[in-house]
């Protein structure tokens, strides 16, 4: 039935139906470790809460409607569901990586992951022909997030999944700062999606939580015994606020995306500012891919202001709405300074960040008192 319904309904209903017991209207947060069985082996689907648990089969399913695949599994952060799905590369495989992937996601695949015989490199997949170039006999996955974390490149997903599919390998999507309704990979032919849910998907910075979605059922049954065999699920109060903060998925990212336009706009005209990046602006080096492949263009900006790094500390210590805080995709605006920040494990790598670069959450509050708020932040009075 859910194959016809619109985002905005799947939103609120995929995967939740009525309480069968109560008629509660809400999915029950499920909080059991274990589930009765009526004879050895004869249950209702559920025996224990790491194998299985109702609130989180609601989230799997909801998440599953939403990026049009057929699968969907919850983990305990973005990282569990990013380890677990690279448990599918064996040693002696390679892994070719966007050069500007999050900063979590660089430290797991040089610092852990190498030293289990993963192979990594690192390409800017802005760059088509740089991508077929790196692809080497033993390449299984190309892993990539668009728009980038934190210089808001844009990566051609269909374009991508092209070259993924002429070298018969698979294409993993990182779809956190986009969020299913901006964006739907596996529409444009990627393999796997996998979500920070903590971000945007979560949407009121108070729970951590990942995702990884396919249409691939063999990857998901490989994938679902790692899951319970590792262990890193969510529990069911965390599964239950995340599904609580997609019912408004829809409108927040509309809100935060014409904000962040407006921002944008607002920056780029500012002689305090030196460069914007954001792919809504029409002089964006993408700006024609996203509008392709992105229904708005959603909530992160950065930007370089005019001056040293102790200029950009003084901008994002001085700005009042906008909370001087790491994370992103809140109903409340941040601001914060990527190197020193989310980017200090990065620091020396090729993904080290400049380090007056500012990075913007957008939220979803007014965005006269926003502006105003970067007004005084950038005057320095
Ligand atoms: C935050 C984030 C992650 C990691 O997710 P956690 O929930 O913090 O473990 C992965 N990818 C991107 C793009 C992120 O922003």
């Amino acid at each position: 039935m859910t194959d016809q319904l619109h985002f905005e309904t799947l939103a609120i209903h995929a995967g939740q139906q009525p309480d069968p017991a109560t008629g509660a209207v809400m999915t029950p947060i499920y909080q059991t470790s274990t589930f009765v069985q009526d004879g050895v082996g004869d249950h209702k689907g559920y025996e224990y809460a790491r194998t299985g648990n109702p609130t989180r089969t609601a989230l799997e399913a909801c998440l599953a409607a939403l990026e049009g695949a057929s699968h969907g599994l919850c983990f305990a952060s973005g990282m569990a569901a990013i380890d677990t799905l690279l448990k599918l590369i064996k040693p002696g495989q390679h892994v070719l990586a966007a050069d500007d992937v999050y900063g979590g996601t660089y430290r797991l695949f040089v610092r852990v992951l190498s030293d289990y015989g993963l192979q990594f490199d690192f390409v800017d997949m802005a760059d088509l022909k740089a991508v077929a170039a790196a692809i080497k006999p033993n390449t299984r996955l190309i892993w990539v997030e668009t728009p980038t974390n934190p210089h808001l490149k844009i990566i051609d997903l269909a374009a991508l999944a092209e070259i993924g599919r002429a070298h018969n390998l698979q294409v993993a999507v990182d779809n956190t700062f986009a969020s299913p309704y901006l964006q739907q990979p596996i529409s444009l032919g990627a393999d796997f999606v996998i979500h920070s849910t903590t971000k945007y998907i979560g949407g009121h910075s108070d729970v951590i939580g990942g995702a990884i979605l396919t249409n691939d059922a063999a990857a998901y049954e490989r994938l679902k015994f790692l899951q319970n065999t590792i262990g890193a699920v969510p529990g069911p109060m965390d599964c239950f606020l995340t599904l609580r903060g997609i019912k408004t998925l829809p409108l927040r990212m509309e809100r935060h995306s014409t904000n962040a336009q407006k921002i944008a706009e607002f920056l780029a005209d500012h002689p305090g500012v030196k460069k914007v990046m954001y792919p809504g602006l029409s002089d964006h080096p993408n700006h024609a891919v996203a509008k392709k492949q992105m229904r708005l263009f959603g909530g992160m900006i950065s930007f370089l202001p005019v001056g040293d790094a102790a200029t950009a500390k003084r901008i994002v210590e001085r700005t009042k709405i906008f909370a001087l805080a790491e994370s992103l995709g809140g109903v409340e605006s941040l601001i914060e300074l990527p190197a020193p920040m989310t980017h200090a494990s990065v620091a020396g790598s090729l993904l080290e960040v400049d380090p007056t670069l500012i990075r913007l959450s957008v939220g979803i509050e007014n965005v006269d008192d926003l502006i105003a708020d970067l007004q005084q932040a950038l005057s320095g009075k």
